[in-house]
């Protein structure tokens, strides 16, 4: 078997440089813990990339995906089949009766998404996106992401996006042209630096979008399925857009996204006007459906919704504890970030020695996705070892810190 070191050599001479890896092979899995081929354990506050909501390895998604794996792997979506249709049934259930579209990752579904409201919106095509935003790293996501940093060097991008001046109902009013069709917004805002977006401010975009006529789609990639303390946002803010997006949690660990769509939309969709090989494959919707049993049996959003007021009060006394460090925390449910002096990036390599697992969201964000079936211990644990990163990356820094 070849050592760790072997294997993180052969993947940055073969594969293309894209990634900013942590210096870690992880070979297995389990719950909120990952461990490396010398059996060293951490663990992960970020969920993969808030992919793990049920918890790594999930006994019920794996023998999900055992059995499935066993009747029939693929089938094209010219032909029916099951695990499809129940999870197409019982997503429709859950959003109120919304139809719904299998793809295979979240900039995939987005994609999706914006094509459903250009076939509805007869002419009209713009989509309006938010500073910070983020919807993925296809060209035209990239073009509706609301941050230069993911576009540079990939000009020209398609048409047809436009982000507003800023996260304010008025620059919406502004923005909106002859030519809208939609807004598209992440509920709560990933990977520009967690940042939830004011109900407020919802409540009023939903206005604009009745007033003006616009559709209202919610990226919910991320922040969705339980996470930030709801299964929808909607049921958080009572507002009803007539798409949202899913992927990252909803497979437990296989690749999938989905579209759900209000019926008088989904109207405009007709055979042939969109497809995907692999969308609602058989092993991926029999994943999905695991994980959407899990989320309920286990009762996953209501237990994001307390243990995130938890961990906002371990973050908080953080803050209290280093406000030299620590300029501020944000956050939902079990979605927060930390905003640091420091290079979030140090504070993530410091918290791996430590074992604990972190992410970034920008360079001074430190981002926790915990794993919906986390004990408040373990919370303490990881937060006890954020706390002891920053310190350290901050005296790697040369700057204080006592
Ligand atoms: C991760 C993410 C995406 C992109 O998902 P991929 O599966 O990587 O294509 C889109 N939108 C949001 C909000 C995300 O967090």
């Amino acid at each position: 078997m070849p050592s760790d070191g072997e294997l993180m050599t052969l993947t940055d001479a073969a594969h293309l440089g894209t990634y900013r890896r942590l210096p870690v092979v992880i070979r297995r899995a389990a719950g909120v813990h990952v461990w490396d081929g010398e059996g060293r354990r951490y663990l992960d506050l970020l969920s993969g990339l808030g992919v793990a909501s049920v918890g790594h390895n999930h006994p019920r998604v794996v023998e999900a995906i055992r059995t499935q794996a066993e009747k029939v792997l693929h089938t094209s979506n010219l032909y029916y089949n099951e695990p499809q249709a129940l999870l197409a049934a019982r997503l429709s259930e859950l959003s109120g009766g919304r139809r719904v579209f299998f793809a295979n990752s979240g900039a995939e579904a987005n994609e999706g998404a914006v094509k459903i409201a250009r076939r509805y919106g007869r002419g009209r095509y713009e989509v309006l996106t938010l500073p910070r935003s983020f919807h993925g790293r296809t060209l035209a996501m990239v073009a509706a992401t609301g941050q230069e940093r993911y576009r540079e060097g990939y000009e020209p991008l398609p048409a047809g996006f436009r982000v507003v001046e800023a996260v304010d109902p008025e620059a919406v009013r502004r923005a909106v042209g002859p030519h809208t069709i939609g807004v598209l917004v992440e509920p709560v805002q990933g990977e520009g630096g967690v940042h939830p977006l004011p109900a407020s401010f919802l409540a009023e975009l939903a206005e604009i979008c009745r007033e003006r006529e616009l559709l209202l789609l919610f990226d919910e990639v991320q922040c969705g399925l339980g996470r930030t303390g709801y299964l929808f946002a909607e049921r958080e803010h009572g507002i009803r857009p007539q798409i949202i997006t899913l992927a990252k949690a909803l497979g437990g660990g296989v690749p999938i996204g989905a579209i759900l769509v209000e019926p008088h939309v989904a109207e405009a969709m007709r055979p042939g006007d969109h497809a995907s090989t692999f969308g609602g494959g058989p092993l991926a919707a029999a994943a999905a459906l695991a994980v959407l049993e899990v989320l309920e049996e286990e009762n996953l959003p209501e237990r994001a919704r307390e243990l995130g007021a938890f961990l906002g009060g371990l973050l908080e006394a953080l803050r209290q504890a280093h406000p030299e460090l620590v300029r501020g925390v944000r956050g939902k449910g079990l979605m927060w970030g930390v905003d640091t002096a420091v290079p979030a990036g140090d504070v993530v390599r410091e918290a791996l020695a430590e074992g604990v697992i972190v992410g970034t969201a920008g360079s001074h964000v430190v981002r926790l996705l915990p794993p919906l079936v986390i004990g408040q211990e373990q919370l303490e644990e990881g937060v006890r070892a954020v706390e002891r990163a920053l310190v350290r990356a901050a005296r790697g820094q040369g700057g204080e810190q006592g």
